[in-house]
């Protein structure tokens, strides 16, 4: 059986290897409690946000009803559409749980804003790889047979400055580094490129949020983003919210947005759904589970590099997503590293992950994952290609003390194999 907790640890006949490795807790958590006060104080004013949208919007147990078929009067998609826009600062707002995942709302999104012979810009280099199959098919349905181009660039050097012109319909920002090793784009980055986008262009901000809601005190539709969207299998579903999705931002955009989710002419708040009660849930614990994403995050970044791994963001840099990058330098250390996290999660803890050929990338990989929702990563998580530098990504966590026995557990397999 494998023993959890600081009391196993520390029991006698504990190897030199180990007492390093408590001796790194000793520190790390010293270290961590100021980023924690910090990470406190945001949670506290999201969840002050959310509780006012909670009380103002009348929510009650009506709202929790499952509706079949047409669905008309759904009073809990109701209820939650203009939750989730007070909570976004938005005119409305589109949250369902009958989209599959973020990667299906932001097809609906790209499709919705746009017409053939548009352009959209993104400015974040290139999206999340879900979504090239919409940007680049062939005959598949995609932008490009519909004849919408999608241009990239790169926020860093603000040559996209200069690529503006009446063509541009859509400027597109990736809040989150996603799986790459850049930085996530921080709310005042946001504000300021879509300052300088707004001086010189009409274009419409869509901003992809995944990851990125209650990170920080604000949203990108608080600093000028005309749409966002966001997956509920992660931070707003809080580990709750089975499936879906959310937009929000301009009026007339959600109209677009759900007339290609639905069909046109559709009103908000219909359609079938079972989990009303479960998607409020998830906005409603979302601050806190975020906060403990967090302190995961900032913990393993810490607790890596005072063993000697690189790790990007550092524990103390601010942060607008909840990913954590740590470079484990070889083959062996990632898949142990991976091993040992599926081995001290809730679920399918007794199953060994093994990297894998996943359609789609170019490259083996190893996901670890045991949470109650399929997929979900705001539950924790961690993915990685098996290739240099072999940096894992790692995710979620919606208690900071499982996730805690997780990482020291993983760190001392790793301690005692080199
Ligand atoms: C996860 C993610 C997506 C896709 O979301 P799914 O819910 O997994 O489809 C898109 N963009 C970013 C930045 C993401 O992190």
């Amino acid at each position: 059986m494998r023993k959890l907790g600081h009391g196993n640890y520390s029991s006698s006949g504990i190897g030199r290897q180990n007492k390093r490795i408590l001796d790194c807790l000793r520190i790390c958590e010293e270290k961590c409690t100021e980023i924690f006060g910090n990470i406190e104080k945001i949670c506290e004013e999201n969840s002050r946000k959310v509780l006012k949208a909670f009380i103002e919007n009348k929510v009650s147990e009506n709202h929790f009803r499952v509706f079949t078929g047409y669905g008309y009067g759904n009073i809990g998609k109701e209820v939650l559409n203009k939750l989730v826009s007070q909570i976004m600062c938005t005119e409305s707002a589109l949250v369902d749980e009958n989209f599959i995942s973020a990667t299906h709302a932001l097809n609906v999104s790209l499709f919705a804003i746009t017409k053939p012979g548009d352009t959209i810009l993104s400015v974040t280099g290139a999206p999340y790889d879900t979504l090239k199959k919409t940007i680049y098919g062939k005959n598949t349905g995609s932008l490009r047979d519909f004849g919408i181009k999608f241009k990239i660039s790169n926020f860093k050097d603000e040559n996209f400055l200069d690529l503006l012109n009446n063509d541009i319909k859509v400027i597109y920002i990736q809040r989150s580094c996603g799986y790459s090793l850049r930085e996530s784009l921080k709310i005042r980055n946001i504000e300021s490129i879509i300052k300088k986008i707004k001086k010189r262009s009409d274009a419409l901000i869509l901003v992809d949020n995944c990851y990125g809601e209650f990170v920080q005190e604000k949203e990108p539709t608080e600093v000028g983003a005309d749409l966002i969207v966001g997956s509920l299998i992660k931070n707003p579903g809080a580990g709750i919210a089975p499936s879906g999705a959310y937009l929000a931002g301009k009026r007339n955009l959600i109209e677009l947005c759900l007339n290609r989710f639905a069909f046109p002419g559709a009103k908000l708040g219909i359609g079938p759904s079972k989990y009303n009660r479960e998607l409020l849930m998830g906005f409603y614990y979302a601050p806190m589970v975020v906060k403990e994403a967090l302190k995961t995050a900032v913990f393993a970044a810490l607790f890596f590099e005072t063993l000697g791994f690189e790790v990007s963001p550092k524990y103390n840099e601010e942060r607008s997503d909840i990913i954590q990058a740590i470079n484990f330098k070889n083959r062996e250390n990632l898949l142990t590293f991976c091993q040992e996290m599926q081995s001290t999660l809730a679920i399918d803890s007794f199953v060994t992950p093994t990297p894998w050929k996943m359609p789609g990338y170019q490259n083996e990989i190893i996901m670890s994952s045991g949470g109650f929702i399929s997929g979900s990563t705001i539950e924790l998580s961690c993915d990685a290609p098996m290739q240099k530098p072999y940096s894992v990504f790692l995710q979620g966590g919606t208690n900071f003390y499982m996730s805690k026995f997780s990482i020291l557990n993983a760190a001392m397999r790793l301690v005692n194999n080199q």
